[in-house]
């Protein structure tokens, strides 16, 4: 079995950019399962298909035909249907419908195994929200990210800038919390920390520091 490491966390606790330079240090697979969130959203916004319609949505969900392709500097091209969506899902409107259709269980079911796929040698480092807590139960090492609202929205802002898109800093501490609320109060697989995961606040951290510290955890 390939050894797995999983970083969850909150939005804009650093989990996307953590992983990337983990999985590099590692040479190791990727994971963004908030892709497969977002991708569902999107897919489903592009069909006309109600978020009502749970049945419709875990279609979509099982259906999927997306591929992630690396690029330089390890960043993923996301590749739905045959045409790039790489932007088009990192909005802040595709993040709030993927919580949305995140919340719908069958959606998540449908995902499941796909996600697991994944774990392929020489090993896997997970991003998302329940990657230690019901993706990968038993995986090698798991780290819970945090940071203030305040912090993640600032990263936020900087990353949107980074891909062209426009925002402002009040409204996305608003849209955090938000968000943050709805992943936390959910009925089925609510963001938490694993109760075996290694909490680091990343708030005072740079990258480098928090990279450091993970590769640093699973060595030991
Ligand atoms: O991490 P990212 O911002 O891309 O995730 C988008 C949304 O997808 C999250 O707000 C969350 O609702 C959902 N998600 C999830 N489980 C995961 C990853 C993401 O529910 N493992």
């Amino acid at each position: 079995e390939a050894p797995v490491i999983t970083i969850d966390g909150p939005a804009g606790s650093g989990k996307g950019t953590i992983s990337q330079h983990v999985a590099k240090k590692l040479s190791w697979h990727i994971l963004d399962s908030g892709a497969l969130y977002r991708l569902v959203a999107y897919a489903a916004l592009d069909k006309g298909c109600s978020f009502g319609d749970h049945d419709a949505l875990a279609d979509i969900a099982r259906n999927l035909d997306v591929s992630f392709l690396p690029q330089q500097g390890g960043v993923l091209k996301v590749v739905l249907e045959g045409t790039d969506v790489s932007q088009s899902i990192r909005s802040e409107s595709a993040g709030e419908a993927a919580s949305k259709v995140a919340a719908v269980i069958s959606v998540r079911e449908a995902l499941l195994e796909r996600q697991r796929a994944f774990a392929e040698p020489p090993g896997l480092v997970a991003d998302g929200r329940d990657m230690g807590t019901v993706v990968f139960p038993n995986a090698t090492l798991k780290i819970y990210l945090t940071a203030s609202a305040e912090v993640r929205a600032q990263r936020r802002l900087k990353q949107l800038k980074d891909h062209g898109l426009n925002a402002t800093l009040a409204g996305l501490v608003s849209d955090i919390q938000e968000r943050d609320a709805r992943d936390m109060n959910r009925e089925h697989s609510p963001l938490r920390p694993a109760a075996d995961a290694h909490t680091v606040d990343t708030s005072n951290l740079s990258i480098d520091e928090v990279v450091s510290k993970v590769i640093g955890l699973y060595e030991n």
